[in-house]
Formats: structure tokens, C-alpha cells, sequence
């Protein structure tokens, strides 16, 4: 996936995404690090096909995704209100996005039941959401992205609603997954150790603009300037 020249702007003067180039590589896992309002979630709402950049392309597998309805780009999305369908089971919840491309009762049942034991949650399959821990809920929206086999799953602070342990554990398991699918992942936090435990790359915002794209280590040993600098070690 990759993102040329991409701006954006929501009101037609200000632009809050400013000049965005990010070459993403298969099996990646590239993080999006940055303060509130930096225009993070913008990106991956473009990547998404939620809104439509102002300037320049987003490209997968090097097609413009402009030409394609969000739906068959082949990525799966998570957030951090989890976004589950409330009156269904979670079976049910992880069925629907395999019903809609049309896959057979056999072929969904099968997913399913694989995607549920990714995440750990084989006996909840009859349960609503809201008869599950935010935890549990988190895995379900995560399963609910990855039942579909997407290329690439956009993850908008996941766990920005969990406390620090239960925080700490779904890092681990996000992690455990990503390197056992080798799918790619692209993530946005603002939360610096987060980023620098989980990603291959960071890229880091401020103001609309990434001020360095690196990996963590170096990001933390050669920050690039000033607000780098300053950001990366802030938490640490
Ligand atoms: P956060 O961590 O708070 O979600 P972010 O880095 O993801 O922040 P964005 O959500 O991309 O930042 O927001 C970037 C800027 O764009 C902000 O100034 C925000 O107010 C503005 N913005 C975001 N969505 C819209 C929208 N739908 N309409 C108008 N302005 C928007």
C-alpha cells in the first residue's frame, strides 16, 4: 500500500493532512504515532475509503483505490469503540462481513470458527456484545477484521478504551496474530510506548505532516529533530 502526495483537506482552505508519502511493505506493521488532531485517523479513514483525499493517490498493489467501493479493497478495519453489530451474536457479527462476498454456509462456519479460535473466544460465539468485556468485545472486532482474510487491516486505537494490563496482553496478541498471518497492518496511536513496542516502523505526526518515518530503535536513538525528539522520549 502506498500513499503519494496525499492531502487533505475537510473545509477547503486548511489542509490537516499536509503532504503525506508512506510506501508501506507487505507483512508490515507501520504505526501512525502522533498528538491528538495531527491527522492520523484522516489517513486511515482515506486508506479505508471513508473520505476521499484532496490531492494526490493512495495506492494497493500499486491500483488507485479511488477506482474501488470500499468493500473490495480487501481490507478489514478495527476501532476503538469496537463498532460491533449490537443485536447479533458474535458469530453472527463475524458471519455478516462474509455474507456480503457471498461465501457459502460451509465456507462461513468454517471462517468463523477459525477466526474465533485466533482470538481465543471459541465458547462466545453465541453471545452479544454486550454480554462480553470490553476486552472480549476488542477481540471480537478484531476477529470481525481478519475473518475475510484481508491484505491489510487499518487499526484506529484499538485499545484506547482498556485499562494498562488488559492493554498490555492485546499488544501481545495483535502482535502474536500479525506475526502468524503475516498479514499487513497499518495502526494509529498516540501513545509512544505502544508504538515503539509493536512496529516495524513509526511514522511520526505533527501538524499534518510526518516529521520522521523510522523504526523504533532509531527513532529513539536518531530522532530527527526537535518535536521527534521530544514526543518519543515524553512517555519514556
Ligand atoms: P486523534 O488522535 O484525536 O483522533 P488524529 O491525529 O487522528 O487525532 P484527525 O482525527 O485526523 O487527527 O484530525 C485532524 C484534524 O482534522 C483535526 O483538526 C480535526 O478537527 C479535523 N477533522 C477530522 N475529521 C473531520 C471531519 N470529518 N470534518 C472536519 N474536520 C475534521
Amino acid at each position: 500500500a502506498r500513499f503519494v502526495n496525499v492531502q487533505k483537506s475537510y473545509d477547503g482552505i486548511e489542509l490537516v493532512v499536509k503532504d503525506f508519502n508512506l510506501d508501506i511493505r507487505k507483512g508490515e506493521f507501520v504505526t501512525l504515532l502522533g498528538p491528538s488532531g495531527s491527522g492520523k485517523t484522516t489517513c486511515l479513514m482515506m486508506m479505508a475509503g471513508f473520505e476521499t483525499p484532496t490531492h494526490g493517490e493512495i495506492l494497493l498493489k500499486d491500483k488507485p483505490i479511488s477506482g474501488l467501493p470500499p468493500h473490495k479493497r480487501g481490507i478489514g478495519m478495527v476501532f476503538q469503540n469496537y463498532a460491533l453489530f449490537p443485536h447479533m451474536t458474535v458469530a453472527e457479527n463475524l458471519s455478516f462481513p462474509l455474507e456480503v462476498r457471498h461465501l457459502s454456509k460451509a465456507e462461513i462456519k468454517e471462517k468463523v470458527d477459525k477466526a474465533l479460535a485466533m482470538v481465543r473466544l471459541e465458547e462466545f460465539g453465541d453471545r452479544r456484545p454486550a454480554q462480553l468485556s470490553g476486552g472480549q468485545q476488542q477481540r471480537v472486532a478484531l476477529a470481525r477484521a481478519l475473518v475475510f482474510e484481508p491484505e491489510l487491516v487499518l487499526m484506529d486505537e484499538p485499545l484506547g478504551a482498556l485499562d494498562k494490563n488488559l492493554r498490555e496482553e492485546m499488544q501481545y496478541e495483535i502482535k502474536r496474530i500479525h506475526a502468524s498471518l503475516g498479514v499487513t497492518m497499518i495502526y494509529v496511536t498516540h501513545d509512544q510506548t505502544e508504538a515503539l513496542t509493536m512496529s516495524d516502523r513509526i511514522a511520526v505526526f505533527n501538524d499534518g505532516i510526518v516529521q520522521q518515518l523510522a523504526s523504533p530503535d532509531e527513532l529513539y536513538e536518531r530522532p530527527e529533530n526537535a518535536f521527534v525528539a521530544y514526543f518519543i522520549g515524553e512517555n519514556n
